[in-house]
């Protein structure tokens, strides 16, 4: 891209979750939309934008020293995200406590207060180049994979979440618009697409299911519907912080049939039905159990991944051996476990039987002690396999690639090594390159990873 020798510069700085980064990537579009320049060095900048997390405290802690560098290092800021909308205990802006000479504090998903902001401290230059702007606008992942956000916010409230507070409830984006997005990414050469939202399977209930138009065709707005159009596009289609709703059952044929990943981001949380209750959670784990055998009977190759909590408060030590269990049965392949800790606004702070930290660590190691071997048997069952795999990027001597059971940043890796000979290693680095998806032969597995050889 080219650029324009006077125009404004803008540094930026990314923290927090991919729905974060959805954000950042829509402000930079917009940005450059405008006819801004972005600039990789603070020093560079005529103004730095810090897009901030708030879920948990050391999110909380890394994105205040982040704005505390910004302000050393530049001087002038503006600060969005969750972060922006946490306040201190004396209900003023925690933002604004901590760091007084910030520029403005705008909330998550609030791109026109940042432009705002931007306009007031950084005004914007008379002709701006419009069509600078990739028709896809400007992603901050590789080139080959992105994320797709269908909805921000969320009905729920569970007790641990501060997420509706600060992003308010469910609004989903309509179908057509949807689609219009995705249809630009794989145009602009995308091979991955990660649908990502708060609440995946609530997609267009706020909407009624309304019906939208994708390329002139009447289709509805839901997830069952987004799911077969999507599949349509000829590219990996992975679903993330799906909930184990009963119409969930409807994209798993889909997944059989090859039209989406046979993968499935489940935030299940815990198992026992006392603390599911406490954490508000709309579910139960024989459900859950019962769901998980009937998704794999539709769909054995199925890879589940989820997330929990361990020492949540008041709970008991049974409670949490009924976890342990559900574990065992369930054989998830990927899990995440956090030990409790107190978010701060949260209602769950306020429920009685805390536990000591001790206490709370030592439950999540346990838990992850039962899930080892688990996520080991499942992945060993790749061995020997032929797999597609996408090349995320090459390193001397081998090539690092992710499977379909492979989200990026959250599960293992695929290691292709490069073979011996010259002459086999020029046809290796002639036959594969970043973005592509290739075949590979499974040799090895460890606890996590893969190690392959090209087909
Ligand atoms: S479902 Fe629960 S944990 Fe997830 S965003 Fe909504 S309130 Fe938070």
């Amino acid at each position: 891209m080219s650029s324009v020798a006077n125009a404004p510069r803008v540094g930026f700085v990314s923290l927090g979750c991919p729905k974060a980064l959805v954000d950042s990537e829509q402000i930079v579009t917009q940005l450059r939309a405008e006819g801004y320049e972005t600039a990789s060095h603070y020093a560079g900048a005529d103004l730095v934008i810090v897009n901030t997390c708030g879920f948990i405290d050391a999110a909380v802690r890394e994105s205040l020293d982040a704005i505390g560098e910004a302000l050393a290092e530049n001087g002038k800021v503006i600060v969005t995200g969750c972060l922006g909308a946490r306040k201190d205990a004396s209900g003023a802006d925690l933002v604004a406590s901590v760091h007084p000479s910030v520029l403005a504090i705008t909330g998550p998903h609030d791109l026109p207060a940042v432009m705002q902001a931007v306009h007031t401290h950084l005004p914007k230059p008379h002709d701006p180049f419009v069509d600078l702007v990739p028709e896809q606008g400007v992603r901050l992942t590789p080139a080959h994979y992105a994320y797709l956000k269908i909805s921000e916010g969320c009905n729920h409230r569970c007790s641990f979440c501060i997420i509706p507070s600060m992003r308010g409830d469910l609004v989903s984006r309509p179908i057509g618009e949807v689609m219009r997005e995705a249809e630009s990414l794989v145009k602009a050469g995308v091979k991955e697409i990660l649908v990502i939202s708060q609440d995946t399977s609530a997609y267009g209930v706020d909407l009624k299911y309304r019906t939208d138009f994708v390329a002139g065709r009447p289709v509805r707005t839901r997830l069952t519907e987004l799911a077969r159009e999507l599949g349509e596009l000829g590219v990996w289609i992975r679903m993330h912080y799906v909930y184990p709703y009963p119409h969930v059952d409807e994209i798993l044929p889909l997944m059989a049939e090859g039209k989406i990943l046979p993968y499935l981001d489940v935030p299940f949380q815990h198992a026992h039905p006392e603390v599911l209750k406490r954490m508000r959670r709309p579910a139960s784990a024989q459900k859950n159990l019962e769901r998980i055998r009937a998704w794999r009977a539709v769909c054995p190759e199925l890879t589940i991944r989820s997330t929990f909590i361990a020492g949540f408060p008041g709970e008991t030590e049974e409670q949490f051996e009924y976890l342990l269990d559900f574990l065992r049965e369930a054989e998830l392949d990927r899990v995440g476990c956090f030990a409790y800790s107190d978010v701060e606004g949260a209602s769950a702070n306020a429920l009685e039987g805390a536990l000591p930290a001790a206490v709370r660590d030592e439950r999540r190691a346990r838990f992850m002690a039962v899930q080892e071997p688990i996520s080991a048997k499942r992945l060993k069952r790749q061995v020997g396999r032929i797999l597609p795999v996408l090349v995320d990027r090459l390193e001397s001597g081998q090539a690092i690639a992710r499977s379909m059971a492979d989200a990026p940043e959250i599960d293992g890796m695929v290691y292709i090594d490069a073979p011996g000979s010259v002459s086999q290693r020029m046809r290796f680095r002639q036959n594969i390159g970043v973005g592509q998806i290739v075949n590979v032969r499974v040799h090895t597995a460890d606890g996590h990873d893969l190690r392959a050889a090209l087909t």
